[in-house]
């Protein structure tokens, strides 16, 4: 199937346009609905910089655009500090600055197939002014959960009632407009290191949603009926919301983005496991951890007795760059049933009769993935929307349980056998196969979320 095509030979019913954020967790959703789109009838064109530039030849069906300049916004992306809305914010600042997007968007108007509209993700507004300069409508994609979403449109009154800024004795405070969520899960950018930046994060994806002639949402209408709900009911007709997800489930082989070598080996590892006895355990792309916090997950982990699947990711550990030495005796300790890759096939190994368990940072693709293969989940969230997920998981969904406070090896061991033996264990596994039908409803013929890519394919058109 060519990217101009339907992949029958058939012209497509019309054209489409996409700029992702270049983070793996922002990369895979935007390429996954690119997908989505394309098998619903529409060319879709993905628009990017050198930075993390998507492995084209991995989306055949897709059509892809390095806009001009790329080179210079990947060095002056590759400068700025390893701060991840840093990097957001000298992304925009440079897609204003060279006029990139607008001159790769005019170049594309005027072409024979006029694009109907640009997806952004939702802290790209350089992009989407681009976009309006030219009279394109612009479609935002939040590739976190709902819940999120309403939380991060709600700072101005989360201030008004007090909660914010977060006082040390108020964290346990239920935030009664938004349950289950407690103060101490709201990220608080007065704590941040840069005050004003996370502010001006948190404005810029409100803005571009309330600029948006529509918005997608990585989520599905059965996980969060209530908060789905409460933001369209704050963004009115105007801007409709199409909850579509797991977006990795859309299309067959969702897991084509990874920007990192996936170490195949530990499925042949896993291969020799028994059914639900493995600890899969990662805590994505960006999230670091101390030298001391690194040394009590080893031992933790080498303690609960459990076989365990560790991605201990270049540059996962604060101050050092590369690969990190685990601790001494701690490859005799757990021989043979410990597997530590640089970078997992995560939605392989989360599909592996093996994996009995995940525990996660709860990034909201691995919270997916996760739902979807109806693995429970140990949290450790650690900033952003994360807080957010990981309450979700233990008090709405009641699929894991979080590792709370200080990381250290003795609590560690004793949540892995809370989640992986006993009762407790096994309440929360049959919930999680139960909310895994429900989300294997949403994906079926007329299920939710492909009534909301129809939907969404048809008010495309309209724009
Ligand atoms: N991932 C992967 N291999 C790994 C760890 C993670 O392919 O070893 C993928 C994972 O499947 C998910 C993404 O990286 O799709 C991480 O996104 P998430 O939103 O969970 O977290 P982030 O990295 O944005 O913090």
């Amino acid at each position: 199937a060519g990217a101009r095509d339907r992949g029958d030979g058939r012209a497509p019913r019309g054209h489409v346009v996409l700029f992702p954020l270049p983070f793996q967790g922002h990369l895979s959703p935007m390429l996954q609905l690119a997908r989505a789109l394309h098998a619903r009838g529409l060319a879709a064109t993905v628009l990017h910089t050198a930075y993390n530039a998507p492995d084209a030849p991995a989306h055949p069906e897709l059509a892809f655009v390095a806009v001009p300049s790329a080179d210079a916004i990947a060095r002056a992306l590759a400068a700025a500090p390893r701060d991840g809305i840093a990097k957001i914010m000298a992304l925009n600042a440079a897609i204003e600055a060279s006029g990139c997007a607008r001159d790769a968007l005019a170049s594309l108007m005027s072409g024979p197939e006029r694009p109907a509209c640009l997806v952004i993700d939702a802290a790209l507004p350089g992009a989407q002014k681009a976009a309006a300069e030219l009279g394109l409508p612009t479609i935002v994609l939040h590739t976190g959960s709902a819940a999120a979403f309403r939380l991060f449109r709600s700072y101005a009154m989360l201030r008004e009632k007090g909660y914010l800024p977060a006082k040390e004795s108020e964290l346990n405070r239920p935030v009664e407009e938004m349950p289950p969520l407690r103060v101490s899960d709201l990220f608080d950018p007065s704590k941040y290191f840069n005050e004003e930046m996370a502010n001006k994060i948190l404005a810029l994806s409100t803005e571009t949603t309330t600029n948006s002639s529509g918005t997608v949402v990585n989520t599905f209408e059965a996980l969060e009926t209530p908060e789905l709900r409460s933001v369209r009911d704050e963004l009115g007709a105007t801007i409709p919301v199409f909850a579509i997800g797991p977006l990795h489930k859309l299309t067959s082989n969702g897991d084509r983005s990874s920007l990192l070598d996936q170490d195949r080996s530990c499925i042949e590892w896993l291969d020799t496991k028994e059914p639900g006895s493995v600890l899969y355990v990662s805590f994505g792309s960006v999230v670091m951890v101390s030298q001391d916090e690194f040394k009590e997950v080893a031992w933790g982990l080498a303690n609960s007795g459990r076989p365990f699947l560790w991605v201990v990711r270049p540059g996962l550990v604060i101050g050092v760059s590369g690969k990190s030495e685990l601790p001494e005796g701690f490859v005799e300790a757990v021989e043979g049933r410990c597997k530590v890759v640089d970078w997992a096939p995560q939605t392989e190994v989360l599909a592996h009769h093996a994996v009995g368990g995940f525990w996660t940072h709860n990034g909201w693709n691995s919270t997916l993935e996760s739902i979807y293969e109806g693995v429970p989940m140990l949290s450790r969230p650690i900033f952003g929307d994360q807080l957010v997920t990981a309450r979700y998981v233990q008090e709405t969904w009641q699929i894991g349980f979080r590792v709370e406070g200080k990381l250290e090896r003795g609590k560690i061991e004793e949540a892995i056998r809370r989640l992986m033996e006993g009762e407790e264990g096994a309440e929360v596994k049959q919930r999680a196969d139960e909310l895994k039908k429900k989300i294997l409803i949403c994906l079926k013929n007329g299920g939710s979320t492909q009534q909301a890519i129809d939907k969404l394919v048809d008010h495309m058109l309209s724009l």
